[in-house]
């Protein structure tokens, strides 16, 4: 079947929310919009998606979400610009994404119409829900979990797509100091990590507050083999900036391609940024502290677009990165934004109208 807008049933809430919300002081994610996309898989096939009230979901205690965790997510946002417009960053990487996580977690895939349909249904029922405010936005959670019953170890015949919204505020991360992480890993050759899968983040959550208890905001992740070389910065890809040389490590099992990661890369060519996609050892970060050539690590991810670390802790010494006139981050954060929000042009191809 292929869904187009009019196959989308829409039931509408009988008393908005709206009016309870203060756009003028929203965090991240913790309000929710009015309606929310479902769509079931049952009898080896995707159902036809509806957009329903925001509310609970009633699941079986032996639904396989509770015991074998096959779940994955992703996150994306819609804009508004002067005109009142609405505008996606490359939705279709998200669509992409979710199916390759869906298939490593052995979910059925979400056909491309589905996803995009639905989602620009539910935009539109929710569109007064997209903040206006500067640097604000609304968060979307698109995500899949299994609900098919039984605890026998496989997975499960029934499972539940669902996109919810959050208006959110800008994402101030304040002066970000981090540890690199020794002894625990986020992902191994051959595992997970190149999926959103929400066991990814469960896995995170200790060696983190261990970090946090220590005076860190955030764990720095390395390799699993030999914790030798640096890979991401808690859920964000990790950027460095060595003298003018901004380097990132390649995508694999282990780093996830992050959307905002590639625009990154291709914005930087843009602007004459040389850039370096390769392995970057601890090592070299550390006596680049020392000689005064590393100038900038940051942090990449569509939640708080860039995140900038002020210190990074290794083996208990804390290493300051120093304070740029000319700070790369700041530079690629605008071009992004500015893009994402119709300020400027895109001659990347990267916007999409909703
Ligand atoms: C989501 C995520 C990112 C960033 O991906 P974006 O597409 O840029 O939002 C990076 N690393 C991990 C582990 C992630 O989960």
């Amino acid at each position: 079947m292929n869904i187009t807008e009019q196959k989308i049933s829409i039931e509408k809430v009988k008393q908005s929310k709206i009016n309870q919300v203060d756009f003028d002081n929203l965090s991240f994610g913790s309000v929710f919009a009015d309606h929310m996309l479902v769509c079931d898989y049952k009898n080896g096939k995707w159902e036809a998606p509806k957009v329903i009230p925001y509310q609970p979901i009633v699941l079986d205690p032996s639904s396989k979400i509770f015991h074998y965790g096959q779940s994955i997510f992703e996150g994306m946002k819609a804009y508004k610009d002067a005109n009142n417009d609405t505008w996606l960053f490359r939705p279709l990487e998200n669509q992409k994404r979710l199916n390759v996580s869906a298939k490593r977690m052995a979910i059925p895939e979400i056909p491309e119409d589905y996803f995009m349909e639905g989602l620009k249904t539910l935009l539109k029922v929710d569109e007064q829900w997209i903040p206006k405010n500067e640097g604000s936005s609304l968060y979307i959670r698109p995500f899949i979990f299994a609900t098919g019953q039984g605890f026998h170890a496989s997975p499960a015949n029934e499972y539940k797509f669902i996109i919810s919204c959050a208006p959110s505020g800008a994402y101030f991360s304040g002066k970000v100091k981090v540890l690199i992480e020794e002894k625990y890993s986020r992902s191994a050759n051959g595992g997970v990590g190149f999926a959103k899968a929400g066991g990814n983040y469960a896995g995170q959550f200790y060696p983190t507050q261990l970090a946090v208890a220590k005076g860190y905001n955030q764990v720095i992740w390395t390799d699993d083999n030999t914790h030798e070389y640096i890979e991401e910065a808690g859920a964000m890809n990790i950027f460095i900036r060595i003298n003018d040389t901004l380097i990132t490590g390649p995508t694999s099992d282990r780093i996830l391609d992050g959307i905002t990661r590639k625009s990154i890369l291709e914005i930087a060519k843009d602007e004459n940024i040389k850039t370096e996609v390769r392995k970057i050892t601890v090592a070299e970060v550390i006596a680049a502290a020392k000689d005064g050539s590393l100038k900038e690590m940051f942090g990449a991810g569509t939640a708080a677009v860039i995140s900038p670390i002020a210190t990074f802790g290794y083996r208990d010494v804390d290493y300051d990165l120093p304070e740029n006139e000319d700070s790369m981050a700041t530079k690629l954060k605008k071009r992004i934004t500015d893009i994402q929000y119709n300020k400027a042009e895109d001659p990347f191809g990267w916007r999409y109208k909703v």
